[in-house]
């Protein structure tokens, strides 16, 4: 049988429109998912530039509608956050602990480009009669959607959607760059650069890690105002288009003992401030870089003196039936908030104003909602 699907689709050109799309039944280990939210970040309204058909999306959250007979970790009915990463468990990386580095499946891109040397999922999805990929291997921006079932985690079903949907994403990366990349310790000093969807759940990593002081950096009021909301214990404002920090660098360095942070987390996806971790943070500290940035930038190599560390982990070194039980368990214990992320809700017509919020900084998170 072939469901049918709107979707949202790109054609690559920095466009995209909302269209049917047909979808398969699942073979042995796929499983077909009715997406009922999908949460937004700055990498969906990126994929329009890349230059290929794709359904759109890579955060959501949804329930099994059909399970392939191999399936045995979900069932039809179960309530599943996807994974944009998914492991294929047996090759190199999976069996070094680097699920999100799979080299089966990692997302590949027209032209050999993107994140692994992964070859094409079959994903049975039709557009116009052809072929088409889906973003991350799963397009989430999709009434449906049929993926590997290693791609999804089963959660309760007393989890709101839209919270649900942020996790695969936005609050693994952020989370996971602390906890499981940068494994900060208790009553270590921690620098947040940019406290948008991604930095905000770096400090509430950083909180449940212990962490102290947890300093938030952005230069919008609101982001600051919920980044004391997520566990900063102090915030500061920066002033836009201030690369060097100047004033903020010594703000941080009074607050940790005349020093500078033990880690400094890049949150910001600007290229101009890819170095500014390492103004942060003191000899032997560590800085992370969380936000993606792929551009080429110059660095003043005296900023890694002395014995600094620069990191750049991917998707938090996601192990998603791990780590997403544990993100799952820590907001149902109300350890780590979900709902108060998602600032907006819209339906998939509503696409461009949502994307429109998120550009303009108005969101922590934004969330398309299906019925
Ligand atoms: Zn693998
Ligand atoms: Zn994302």
């Amino acid at each position: 049988m072939v469901t049918r699907s709107l979707a949202a689709i790109t054609t690559g050109n920095e466009k995209f429109v909302i269209d049917e799309v047909s979808v398969d039944d699942p073979k042995s280990d796929e499983v077909l998912v009715a997406i009922k939210a999908a949460g937004l970040c700055h990498t969906d309204y990126d994929s329009m530039s890349w230059k290929q058909n794709l359904v759109m999306g890579h955060e959501g959250a949804g329930i099994v509608i059909k399970a392939g007979k191999k399936v045995k970790h979900v069932k039809e009915g179960d309530h599943v956050i996807l994974n944009w990463a998914v492991p294929c468990g047996h090759c190199f990386q999976c069996v070094s602990g680097n699920e999100h580095l799979c080299e089966n499946n990692s997302f590949v891109l027209a032209g050999n480009r993107g994140f692994g040397k992964g070859h094409a999922h079959r994903n049975g999805t039709l557009y116009k009669g052809k072929p088409i990929a889906r973003s991350f291997n799963i397009g989430t921006l999709s009434e449906y959607t049929l993926v590997k079932s290693a791609a999804v985690v089963s959660i309760s079903k007393t989890i709101p959607f839209p919270s649900a949907s942020i996790v695969g994403c936005g609050v693994m990366t952020g989370f996971g760059s602390v906890i499981n990349a940068a494994r900060v310790q208790p009553s270590k000093s921690v620098v947040v650069l940019g406290c948008g969807g991604v930095g905000l759940n770096v400090i509430q990593g950083a909180r449940i890690a212990g962490a102290n002081p947890i300093i938030g950096i952005d230069t919008r009021e609101t982001s600051l105002a919920m980044a004391t909301k997520m566990g900063a214990t102090h915030t500061l404002l920066a002033k836009t288009g201030d690369n060097e920090l100047a004033h903020t660098v010594d703000e941080v360095k009074s607050l940790t003992n005349g020093r500078g942070a033990d880690y400094a987390f890049e949150c910001t996806a600007r290229p101009t401030l890819g170095e500014a971790p390492l103004r942060l943070i003191r000899h032997g500290g560590m800085g992370i870089q969380v936000s993606g940035i792929e551009q080429k930038i110059t660095f003043d190599m005296q900023l890694f003196e002395w014995d600094k560390i620069y990191l750049n982990p991917l998707y938090g070194k996601c192990r998603p039936q791990i780590d997403f039980s544990k993100i799952i368990d820590y907001y149902e214990h109300k350890k780590l908030f979900l709902d108060e992320l998602v600032t907006k809700t819209y339906p998939l017509t509503k696409l461009n104003k949502a994307f429109e919020d998120m550009l303009s900084g108005k969101n922590a998170k934004g969330v398309i909602v299906f019925k």
